[in-house]
This record gives C-alpha cells, sequence and structure tokens, in this order.
C-alpha cells in the first residue's frame, strides 16, 4: 500500500515536472522578449541589430535552417520612420540575403515609389528570417519562435508606421483571428514591446501579382500611409 502511495507520488512529480508546473502557477509573466543584452542601453542601432542577427543565426531546432542557404534579415534605411513587415523569404531572397529581391519585391519597389517612398526611406523585414520550403507559409510553431526576434527588430528600428503586408504577417502582429480583407486599411495603435506605433495591414504583393483586381485597394492602402506620413511629418 506505502509502496504504492509513493509510487503515485513520483508520478505526480514526474507530471508536473513534464508540464512546467511553475510556469502555470508562476505569476511572473512569460519571457517574450528574448534578450536583455541586445537591446543594451549604450549601443547603436547597428550593433543592436548585429546582436539581434547573431542570436537569430543561434535559433536551434529551426526546420527551416535545414533547407535556406542564408539568412534574410532585414533591408533599407535603419532610421525610417516606415517599416514593412512581409512573411518570409521566397528563392531570390535565400540567394541574396535580402528581403523582397524577387518579383514581389520589383511590385513593392513600384508601390513604394507610387508614394514617393524606396528602400532608402523605408526599413524591410518578414515574419520569419530563413525561407520556408517550397515558399509554403509558415507553420505557427515557426511564427512563434521567430516572433520575439521580430519584436525585438521593431523595438530597434523604433518606427512611428508599421505596415503589414499579407495576411501571415497581419495574423503574427496584430491577431489570427484577423482577415486580411477585413482589416486592410485600417489604422490599430499599437504597442510592439516597447515601441508605440501606427500599424495599417495591406495585401501582399505577391498576392497582388495573382489578383491583380485587388491593387485598387492596395493603393488606396498606400495612400492612406503617404497621408499619415505628411501628418506625423515623416
Ligand atoms: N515575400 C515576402 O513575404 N518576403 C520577402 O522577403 C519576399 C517575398
Amino acid at each position: 500500500m506505502k509502496k504504492n502511495l509513493n509510487q503515485k507520488l513520483i508520478n505526480l512529480i514526474e507530471y508536473y515536472n513534464l508540464i512546467n508546473a511553475n510556469l502555470l502557477i508562476s505569476e511572473t509573466p512569460i519571457k517574450r522578449n528574448i534578450n536583455k543584452n541586445i537591446d543594451s542601453p549604450g549601443k547603436t542601432k547597428s550593433e543592436k541589430l548585429e546582436s539581434l542577427k547573431t542570436s537569430i543565426k543561434k535559433i536551434k531546432n529551426c526546420e527551416l535552417k535545414k533547407s535556406a542557404k542564408n539568412l534574410v534579415f532585414g533591408d533599407g534605411n535603419i532610421h525610417a520612420k516606415i517599416m514593412i513587415i512581409g512573411e518570409g523569404p521566397g528563392a531570390q531572397e535565400d540567394m541574396e540575403g535580402k528581403p523582397f529581391v524577387g518579383r514581389a519585391g520589383q511590385l513593392l519597389d513600384k508601390m513604394l515609389e507610387s508614394i514617393n517612398l524606396n528602400r532608402k526611406k523605408v526599413y524591410i523585414s518578414n515574419v520569419v528570417n530563413y525561407r520556408p520550403p517550397q515558399n509554403r507559409r509558415p507553420t505557427e510553431e515557426e511564427i512563434e519562435r521567430y516572433f520575439p526576434y521580430l519584436v525585438s527588430h521593431v523595438e530597434i528600428i523604433s518606427p512611428k508606421i508599421l505596415v503589414l503586408l499579407g495576411s501571415t504577417a497581419l495574423n503574427a502582429i496584430v491577431g489570427n483571428e484577423q482577415v486580411i480583407s477585413k482589416a486592410r486599411g485600417k489604422w490599430i495603435k499599437k504597442e510592439i514591446g516597447t515601441t508605440e506605433l501606427l500599424v495599417i495591414a495591406s495585401f501582399h504583393p505577391a498576392f497582388l501579382m495573382r489578383q491583380p483586381e485587388q491593387k485598387k485597394f492596395a493603393w488606396t492602402d498606400l495612400k492612406m500611409i503617404r497621408e499619415k506620413a505628411k501628418i506625423l511629418k515623416i
């Protein structure tokens, strides 16, 4: 009887260890920000970005890394007040190690040009920093794994406007219940990490290439960004 009880107790302890009961009953929030030293005061923006890049390179157990050639971190002006987030690198981006340099990137450049913007005036990154094989959408697990790094990225760049291109970026930043066709073209005030900013979602250029009749909505969103930038004097 006593032996039985002891065994039950051992099983119970093992079970609680397994589910990490401390995490469940603890009142401290789950640590979502990865690395205090990335953002430590005294470092320049470039140094913080370098530290962030290094910690992304150290991510373990990530399937994406096995098939990707290069880390695709960011491109553009690190002091820009407009930051654009896409989904994840494609084949060309993977080869060059730069976001939005393939066909979707060429359309993005044209879209930016139409409102007098270019890569010297914006900063661009993605929800995940390695190419998903066959250009599939990143899984929930992959999005979650890269999310703290994305938050750090936004904190370091510290933009006033964040443009989310497509549903993956929208769902990662604003929430999974959001549908791009309904959520696009609306300003949302949001705190991302320690940064307070205005977020707007629009269609992803790759989607616009497949459905060019939707470009008129993207144009409406681009004009909203142009107007807001004017109002904010950025
Ligand atoms: N699509 C994206 O979402 N990001 C890129 O960098 C390229 C294509």
